[in-house]
């Protein structure tokens, strides 16, 4: 950021902020100071979320300028039979419903096929947590896949699928993470944190990973030179402290291993699940959550918007609040927030359409890699 600008910045958030309980907090963002859980806790009380998303949009640009990262990508879901019930969920099922699906290695590598010649570089892969398959089960198609397309970047399986696969495999969690990366995997997807607060876990999704464990495994895949991910499932049963808790542990986590490259907070939707009577966040309370998100995890350089979750225009919108990163170009291959009522029935968006949904926010354009190397300015 240009020093104009900086100063710019200083002089409108002095001229707003009005209320001596929230001048403690602006001097420290604009002095680069660390803000505490109670600070954190204050902002998501402020109901001026205007003013919330100005001091995030100056960390934004302090870190980044105008700069908003995509890349280009799709998904795997080979399977949404799940042995858990968890209530938000839309998407699983059990192995004898109608609804279950689950995709054999053929089929999964005629979906990579189907890229042949299309520059994407990352493959994301999640789904349910099969009763029945193992670490090596899901090794083998990482592996084929990589044979098939040696320069896709592999990122798969939530901490929840990682946890299961390994126990059922036998293997310590240390040598199941390192095994997974002899067979290709290259970092690991954000998915299953949900909200850390253990009571609150237990009336959402009682029986699977725990709060610790979803922790562990990522502290043990940062330390084996596996980077990931991080979410936080919002808007359903949690209040803002279990959000403050979240954030923080993950910060927590951060300071130890600097192994996150991005945090991806996600919209709790309420079609079709155990969940509908709460109903969803309004979109400003979405962009709260954004800008509190950027101020508070200082320690984390990305903060993603995951466009097919809260559809295309709210995403654009997490621009002026904090984003950087809008993640990718998907191309229609993902069903688990479609599923749950989500805007876009089919989620794609041609490379064309995201630069462009970028520019018109005034940011520029960056094809990143999934380490967020810079590919290409648009
Ligand atoms: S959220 Fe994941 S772990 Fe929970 S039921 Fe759905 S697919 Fe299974």
């Amino acid at each position: 950021m240009n020093i104009d600008k900086e100063s710019n910045y200083h002089r409108i958030i002095k001229i707003i902020s009005t209320k001596p309980e929230l001048e403690q907090i602006t001097k420290k963002i604009l002095s680069n100071k660390r803000i505490s859980t109670d600070d954190a806790l204050r902002l998501y009380k402020e109901r001026d979320v205007g003013f919330v998303g100005i001091l995030a949009n100056y960390v934004r640009e302090k870190m980044h300028g105008d700069k908003t990262f995509f890349n280009r990508n799709f998904h795997i879901e080979p399977t949404n039979i799940c042995i858990y019930n968890c209530k938000f969920c839309s998407y699983s099922s059990k192995i004898n419903q109608n609804s279950a699906w689950e995709y054999d290695i053929d089929k999964i590598l005629d979906i990579v096929g189907s890229y042949k010649n299309i520059p994407v570089t990352e493959v994301h892969i999640v789904g349910g947590v099969h009763p029945n398959r193992d670490l090596h089960y899901y090794g083998n198609i990482i592996s084929c896949i990589k044979k098939m397309r040696p320069d896709l970047h592999i990122k798969a399986f939530s901490a929840v699928e990682l946890d299961f696969m390994i126990k059922k495999s036998g293997m310590t969690l240390e040598d199941g993470l390192l095994e997974l990366k002899k067979y290709g995997l290259d970092s690991i997807p954000g998915g299953g944190a949900e909200i850390f607060d253990t009571k609150i876990r237990k009336e959402i999704c009682d029986e699977k990973t725990s709060s610790l464990m979803w922790l562990k495994i990522h502290e043990t895949a940062h330390k084996i030179g596996l980077p990931s991910n991080a979410t936080m499932l919002y808007g359903h049963k949690e209040n803002y402290s279990h959000r403050v808790d979240h954030l923080n542990k993950l910060r927590i986590l951060q300071d130890k291993t600097a192994g996150f490259n991005t945090f991806i907070p996600l919209k709790y939707r309420k079609v079709n699940n155990d969940l509908t009577h709460l109903g969803e966040t309004t979109t400003i309370e979405d962009m709260k959550n954004f800008a509190i998100s950027r101020i508070f995890l200082d320690n984390f350089n990305h903060i993603k918007a995951y466009w097919p979750g809260i559809g295309k225009q709210a995403a654009q919108l997490s621009l002026s609040f904090g984003v950087d990163d809008i993640d990718g170009t998907i191309d229609d291959s993902t069903k688990i927030y479609s599923m749950a009522g989500a805007e876009d029935k089919n989620p794609k968006m041609t490379t064309k359409e995201l630069i462009s949904l970028i520019k018109q926010a005034n940011r520029i354009a960056v094809e990143r890699d999934s380490l967020y190397n810079i590919l290409v300015f648009k």
